[in-house]
């Protein structure tokens, strides 16, 4: 049997979600499973996660999957609704669908649904991406408390840099000062907006990347920050190479020994969601050892430096990313973010239950 697998662990899952709960500042927690969970799997999150005051997701699809598996609690659609025959299906899901455009509420006006539901009404502050105007807020609000399809408001909206140095203020302090007239519950904050900003977490915040045991800051890791990874992704040598100086290895030859060396193939690659991008030096762990890889990762396989690694052979674990390797440095490495990588593990490589 091919040796990748990754491995995922529901403890870790569960006790990230009560470092955001502790971070929460009282308010109620979303634990965001769009993507399959991040590449977790939504089945798995739901019992992980079955602490949490509420789940959020992308599409109806996931949200029927969740009421499916029993689960109860409120179920957010992070975009709402797609089109008006969305609504049929959230009032019988008892889903509360985000409405962040005025098509949205022209269709909720239109044809309320036989069990009112309660909305997240979504302002844009600044990120410029989903959002209903800031300015409108007096009138979209009033609105929606004269709508017969609506049992409840929560007002919402989204940060564009709550990872940067310029923070939430620059949106959070609009956003407030328009909306707390209407005496509404808000909801704001994502992970880095939770674990950096108290004073961002409303009634309820969406932590996702968090809980599965990644950092969303650059400058801060994931243990620092006391939380586990969640998703080991392993692999074995299954071949080795000794190369003399001058000698290639791999697609390109990208990587040229500079003196006689061992070289490890294993057996992952970016058919298995591995970034493409990874360039030589991307970290990885050979038989529970720091080491790197060298030149380009290909469909199926990569390489690895056994340099200083004369007990490494063929069978010799390897570990990808998860407790020896952050997911976050190997996403650095390959220029993208930690978010891409989970997201991105291949549905051919098994997972398994760990712990
Ligand atoms: C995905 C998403 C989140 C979760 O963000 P993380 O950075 O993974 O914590 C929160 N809110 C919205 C609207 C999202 O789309």
């Amino acid at each position: 049997m091919r040796p990748l697998k990754a491995g995922i662990s529901r403890g870790a899952m569960a006790r990230n979600l009560r470092v955001a709960r502790a971070h929460a500042n009282g308010a109620r927690v979303f634990a965001v499973v769009k993507a399959n969970a991040y590449g977790h799997g939504l089945s798995r999150a739901r019992r992980a996660f079955a602490a949490t005051d509420g789940f959020a997701v992308l599409t109806l699809d996931e949200a029927a999957n969740l009421r499916l598996m029993g689960v109860e609690q409120p179920i957010l659609l992070l975009e709402g609704l797609f089109g008006a025959g969305d609504l049929a299906a959230c009032g019988e899901l008892d889903l509360w669908p985000v409405l962040h455009q005025p098509a949205q509420l022209d269709w909720l006006e239109r044809a309320p649904p036989a069990r009112p539901l309660h909305v997240f009404l979504k302002f844009d502050s600044g990120m410029h991406r989903l959002g209903l105007p800031l300015a409108a807020h007096a009138a979209l609000v009033a609105r929606l408390r004269g709508m017969a399809g609506v049992a409840g408001i929560t007002l919402m909206t989204h940060f564009a840099q709550a990872d940067e140095a310029a923070g939430i203020d620059w949106q959070l302090h609009p956003f407030l000062d328009g909306v707390k007239t209407h005496e509404l519950p808000w909801s704001a904050a994502n992970s880095a907006a939770l674990l950096r900003f108290p004073h961002a977490c409303g009634a309820w915040v969406r932590p996702g990347l968090m809980l599965y045991g990644a950092s969303p800051f650059a400058d801060t890791s994931a243990g620092e920050l006391g939380l586990q990874p969640a998703m080991r992704l392993e692999s074995e040598i299954i071949g080795v190479q000794a190369l003399q100086a001058g000698e290639g290895v791999g697609y390109g030859q990208a990587f040229r020994a500079e003196r006689p060396m061992r070289v490890g193939i294993v057996a992952c690659g970016y058919a298995d969601g591995y970034p493409r991008h990874a360039p030589t030096g991307t970290p990885v762990a050979v038989g529970g050892r720091a080491s790197r890889t060298l030149g380009r990762v290909s469909m199926d396989m990569l390489c690895v430096d056994l340099d200083g690694l004369p007990d490494a052979g063929v069978g010799t674990p390897v570990e990808l990313w998860g407790t020896q390797v952050p997911v976050d440095a190997v996403a650095t490495a390959a220029g993208t973010v930690s978010y891409e990588l989970l997201c991105a593990l291949a549905p051919r490589v098994p997972v398994e239950d760990v712990d």
